[in-house]
């Protein structure tokens, strides 16, 4: 906890500071570094390499010594010896979009914002960090413990970069990324991300499903699917259709073409880590594929075995079998993003987000066997674990007494569906830097940062450098 000395001492010192950040920042901000294919020696492409560079520039301009890992990730320490604390934030961005009112890639102030892509996440928060330890340096330099700045590349496509870093460094035994959310998040859900498939041999007997189709990306609930049904008419769909679309409270459309009656079933979108926010395209298709006077056939058949394993509203694996919960992390959540079928099959991905009880449940063999008894293959490489560092350590309370005491605003630990930077790096949390009750447009159109904010997030990680390295 900071005394009222020091708070004041780090006030001042961010007063006289402020242009300086905001015209780092905005160099920064100029490089339009959306991460792409390799190039050269460049892993992640040349915006990428370019932003990382940039960094160091300014990080050497003041006064630190950096380190390139792979030309993917750039660290900073700010005295020497071991790092007993980490600060971890990316330099990558995601594509601007289109429907900006300024130019995405030149920071402009305008009402206490800074508007530009990056400026919340992530180059925002990294300049915050990288002043957080020049101020530190500055106004504490009895702290006789290392604080390192690490900065990624890649973190908007997979989050490789760090890899690179795991080759040669290790991680100090405390770590937060201010690539989040305040107050801090300590528990993020583990992913799992089974594909399904089956073949068969085509059926000729009508009616008949031609195709159907919807969603484009797991994480997503899907917002649309449709189906094109041989041998059935628009007429002859309409009384099943209206009555799921009143039910399930949604749009289901069909229209009559040379091959069949086509029918469009609406949702809408949410991430997948909330798929009860949203509402399933496919689940609704599904039911009402089911629901119809379908010939009997085998693709008809495993139509019908996959429905029963994801229906419409069970957000929960109950259906599969495989409902979790904790009190800690909360209950297993199952969105069915992606579906595929044709004359000669189906495919599709279901996105689950896993509390830390299913960790150690055999969740891929429960899953597998719930597809195999229904006839479809189920494919279960990619399992990630959760990731939880505790509510009650030193480390978490430290950070929420520091935020409580600068904003004024009650700390708590959360716990999330969706994966942050700090996933699968021991003893880390995400910390910072998006306040609650505000949307900054991170990832979307008009993304800012408000100068306060900005500001209060540097004071905030000053504090913990000084009370975590003394
Ligand atoms: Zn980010």
């Amino acid at each position: 906890m900071a005394s009222n000395n020091m708070k004041e001492i780090i006030n001042s010192w961010f007063d006289a500071h402020k242009d300086e950040m905001i015209a780092d920042l905005a160099k920064l901000i100029s490089v339009k570094s959306v991460a792409g294919a390799p190039k050269g020696d460049m892993p992640y492409g040349e915006g990428s390499y370019e932003a990382l560079m940039t960094a160091k520039e300014i990080i050497e301009a003041k006064g630190f010594g950096t380190q390139v890992y792979g030309n993917a990730v750039l660290s900073a320490d700010m005295n020497v010896g071991e790092a007993q604390l980490a600060m971890l934030a990316h330099v990558d961005v995601v594509p601007e979009g289109v429907g900006w009112t300024t130019d995405p890639y030149t920071m402009v102030e305008k009402d206490g914002a800074l508007y530009g892509r990056g400026t919340s996440d992530d180059k925002g928060p990294a300049i915050a960090a990288l002043y957080a330890m020049v101020a530190a340096r500055e106004l504490a330099p009895e702290l006789t413990k290392n604080c390192r700045l690490i900065l990624g590349s890649a973190e908007e496509t997979g989050m490789g970069d760090l890899h690179f870093y795991e080759k040669e460094a290790t991680y100090p035994p405390m770590v937060f990324s201010p690539d989040a959310d305040f107050p801090l998040i300590n528990i993020e859900k583990g992913k799992f991300g089974p594909d399904f498939y089956c073949d068969w041999v085509e059926s000729t007997a009508l009616p008949r499903i031609v195709f159907a189709q919807g969603g484009s990306v797991s994480n997503i609930v899907p917002r649309a699917a449709d189906a094109l049904i041989e041998g059935l008419t628009a007429e002859d769909v309409k009384p099943m259709c209206d009555e799921f679309a009143s039910r399930f409270g949604t749009e289901i459309t069909y229209r009559d073409t040379d091959r069949g009656v086509i029918i469009t079933a609406y949702g809408v979108a949410a991430h997948a880590s909330v798929p009860a926010n949203g509402l399933n395209a496919n689940t609704v298709l599904l039911t009402v594929l089911t629901h119809l006077p379908i010939a009997e056939s085998e693709p008809f058949y495993r139509l019908k075995q996959l429905a029963a394993l994801v229906p419409h509203g069970d957000f929960n694996g109950t259906a599969l079998g495989i409902n979790c919960k904790d009190e800690e992390s909360g209950e297993i959540s199952v969105n069915f993003g992606i579906f595929k079928f044709d004359l000669h099959g189906m495919s599709g991905n279901l996105d689950m987000r896993t509390p830390i009880c299913a960790d150690s449940m055999p969740l891929a063999k429960m899953t597998e066997s719930a597809f195999r008894k229904a006839g479809i293959n189920c494919n279960v490489d990619h399992l990630l674990p959760s990731h939880s560092v505790p509510a009650e350590s030193e480390f978490v309370k430290t950070l929420l007494a520091i935020y409580e005491d600068y904003t004024g605003l009650p700390g708590e630990a959360l716990s999330i569906g969706g994966l942050t930077y700090a996933h699968g790096i021991p003893g880390a949390v995400a910390f910072g830097c998006s306040f609650p009750g505000r949307d900054p447009g991170i990832h979307g159109i008009n993304e800012n940062f408000l100068v306060d904010e900005l500001l209060v997030s540097a004071k905030i990680f000053t504090q913990a450098i000084i009370d975590l390295c003394k």
